[in-house]
């Protein structure tokens, strides 16, 4: 097992699930013609990052080389952006809330700024300042815990993505309270799917899935031109796929309560906190998402998430430049575009 950050322990299991998956369907495509395509997972950021090449006649040192810079621009945005490194940018940008604006590289005000944008998008469902939360609540580490109703109320004060002033221009990021802090935990794997992709392309990779986690970005094809195939985890059942389904050129993303939780007292508690009311987030098992790029499937995965049922349906059909299955709490599937005539395993009510 590899090293992982505190915070993400007793979530892997689930994404070597869907590694296991995806890996099953590219063999039985292989087997039906073409060459099999360069296949390779690291722990970064983590989790299982893996990345699946088709070879387009390169050479094998050329795949792997270019599969290397794709790892090495995950590695950048995690160095950037990470909040376990205390040297990283966004340790600073949070280090200086209530201080000053910090200067940053151009993509991490990039990023900051796409993370507004969508709290602004998605009404505060998704929030990147949940930070003292996500802290407070400590799920999935040593010190997960449910916090009394003070606390809480504590951490909600420091939450408001109005706070946060972002200069692209000047390359500056401020959080104006003291106390407060990003996390950019619903977007950053997103954005380093997107940055991935973008590597292996300019290396000449013809087709490639580059999977961080439960965020996926897609683009061409298997060298035979056969569509490359995704799994949606089950939410309650390791074993299982929810669907299946040939993508290109696309980005999915899942966010689930199965990932990282504790359960007390028979209450399920997950790592993804709604900031209206500073609990982890009821209504739904999981969210997926399609979009064009990962960074937007997975920061609405996560809001759409918070928003829970009847809002997130209202949000997904009013946007259908993205395509939505949600699984509620009593295991109904609702969906829009693509998710409508697909198939999916049954779950059961909790
Ligand atoms: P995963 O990290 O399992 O892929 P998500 O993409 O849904 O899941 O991101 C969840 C993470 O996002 C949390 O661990 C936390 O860091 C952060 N987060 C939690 N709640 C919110 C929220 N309401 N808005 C934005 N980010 C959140
Ligand atoms: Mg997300």
């Amino acid at each position: 097992m590899p090293k992982r950050h505190p915070m993400h322990t007793g979530r892997s299991l689930a994404y070597l699930l869907v590694a296991a998956i995806v890996t099953a369907a590219l063999s039985l495509q292989s087997c039906a013609g073409g060459a099999a395509p360069y296949k390779e997972t690291r722990t970064i950021m983590g989790t299982y990052v893996t990345i699946t090449a088709a070879r387009g006649g390169l050479t094998g040192e050329a795949v792997r080389d270019a599969a290397g810079k794709a790892f090495g621009e995950v590695e950048r945005v995690d160095a950037l952006m990470s909040t376990y490194k205390p040297d990283s940018q966004l340790s600073r940008i949070n280090g200086n809330a209530g201080v000053g604006p910090v200067k940053v590289d151009p993509e991490v005000a990039e990023t900051v700024g796409m993370a507004l944008d969508i709290a602004r998008e998605t009404g505060g469902a998704f929030d990147p300042t949940v930070g003292p939360l996500v802290k407070l609540w400590g799920i999935a580490s040593r010190a997960a815990r449910v916090p009394s109703q003070g606390e809480i109320d504590s951490a909600l004060k420091l939450v408001d993505y109005n706070q946060v002033v972002v200069d692209r221009g000047s390359s500056t990021v401020f959080i104006t309270r003291p106390g407060m802090s990003i996390d950019l935990g619903g977007i950053a794997k997103g954005y380093a799917a997107d940055r991935a992709v973008e590597a292996l392309m300019k290396a000449g990779i013809p087709g490639g899935i580059v999977a961080v986690a439960g965020d996926l970005r897609l683009f061409g094809a298997h060298d035979d031109g056969s569509p490359w195939t995704v799994g949606v985890q089950h939410p309650r059942a390791k074993s299982t796929v929810l669907a299946r389904f040939a993508l290109s050129d696309r980005a999915i993303s899942t966010s689930g309560d199965y990932e990282r939780f504790f359960i007390r007292d028979g209450v399920r508690y997950h790592h993804i906190i709604d900031p209206r009311t500073g609990y982890p987030a009821r209504g739904l098992m999981s969210v997926s998402v399609l979009a064009d790029s990962s960074c937007l499937a997975d920061s609405l995965a996560t809001g759409l998430f918070v928003m829970g049922p009847v809002k997130a349906m209202e949000f997904a059909k009013s946007h259908p430049e993205i395509d939505t299955l949600l699984v509620t709490s009593k295991g109904e599937k609702m969906a829009t575009g693509r998710f409508r005539d697909m198939e999916t395993a049954p779950v059961k009510p909790d």
